[in-house]
């Protein structure tokens, strides 16, 4: 099978050119539009507009979009880690992992079945394991860029591996503990939630499919067992599984017992450090969002659960 290189996809444009010098400021979905390269006319025609239909849908994303497109401008923190002049992270998709040359061999990631966000790269990496192009497996894909933009901002935001918390920020690190503890716990419960629906039914279809990607992070065994990668695979679910199955996914995080808390430490915990982040790094002079805006959605949180709120 030819390879692929990173460079040939570039060459070929992103989704959506932004305007130069754009006045007003641009929106971060015509940012990430901008930022995103893809390899296939129908992931063209798929991906057209999906970002855009997210961020007005789920507010809660609109903190770790907005990160993306500042990095989508070359605004982030870790841009000097890479070498060259162009520092603007790219999100690239690939109708196959097996076309993309010096990426996938390189990495023990083997779990990652849609996607990577390698370390030392300036870019996320998305593909069709199945060459699928349903609309469901089309979901996935956009699910598995959101998980990988997840991964990236993490990193950027907390410095750590991937975790959704500072390495010295003990506190934290316990209530992840607990989330995972109860997602784990709340398993069968997720299970039993989905086939409450009709079967094979919409709204089945798509909790179990959320059932399945939790479940699935701790049943792989081997690798995520030995690397213990709980809280960055965990984290990185809420965009996914909100990405792929829209805004039932949130319905899904807020009713369902056990992944609730995961989503109320990404509530509660992780999106009032994106913001920070955000203001630190003047957003609102890049992107048409102002991160002030954001105060009054945190304020209007519910508090949190008393065995969550208790350390
Ligand atoms: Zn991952």
């Amino acid at each position: 099978m030819p390879k692929v290189r990173k460079q040939d996809i570039i060459q070929k444009g992103p989704l959506t050119k932004l305007a130069f010098f754009p006045s007003p400021l641009p929106t971060t979905p015509q940012i990430m539009e901008s930022m995103l390269y893809l390899d296939g006319s129908e992931l063209s025609s798929y991906f057209k507009g999906r970002f855009e239909a997210l961020y007005a849908s789920c507010e809660e994303l609109r903190p770790l979009m907005d990160v993306v497109a500042l990095a989508g401008l070359g605004q982030h923190s870790a841009k000097n880690k890479y070498p060259g002049k162009n520092k603007k992270f790219k999100i690239i998709c690939l109708p196959d992992s097996a076309t993309l040359d010096g990426i996938t061999q390189h990495t023990g990631w083997n779990t990652e079945a849609h996607g990577i966000y390698p370390a030392n790269k300036n870019s996320v990496f998305i593909w069709n394991p199945e060459k699928n192009k349903s609309a469901e497996h089309m979901s996935e894909m956009f699910g598995s860029t959101m998980h990988e933009l997840a991964h990236f901002v993490m990193q950027e935001i907390f410095n750590n591996s991937c975790r959704p918390f500072k390495q010295d920020d003990e506190p934290a690190r316990r209530k992840m503990d607990l989330a995972i503890q109860r997602a784990r716990d709340g398993i069968p419960n997720m299970r039993s939630y989905a086939t409450f629906f009709e079967e094979g039914g919409e709204l089945y279809k798509q909790f179990f499919h959320a059932y399945e990607s939790i479940a699935s992070i701790f049943n792989s065994g081997s690798v995520y067992e030995k690397n213990a990668l709980f809280p960055e695979e965990l984290i990185a679910k809420i965009p996914e599984i909100i990405g792929t199955i829209g805004t039932m996914g949130r319905r899904w995080f807020r009713t369902s017992e056990g992944p609730r808390e995961l989503y109320e430490f990404f509530l509660h915990y992780v999106n009032p450090h994106i913001i920070a982040y955000l203001k630190d790094h003047h957003a609102e002079r890049y992107l048409a969002a102002d991160p002030s805006s954001y105060d009054a959605f945190l304020a209007s949180l519910p508090s949190l659960p008393n065995h969550l709120a208790q350390f």
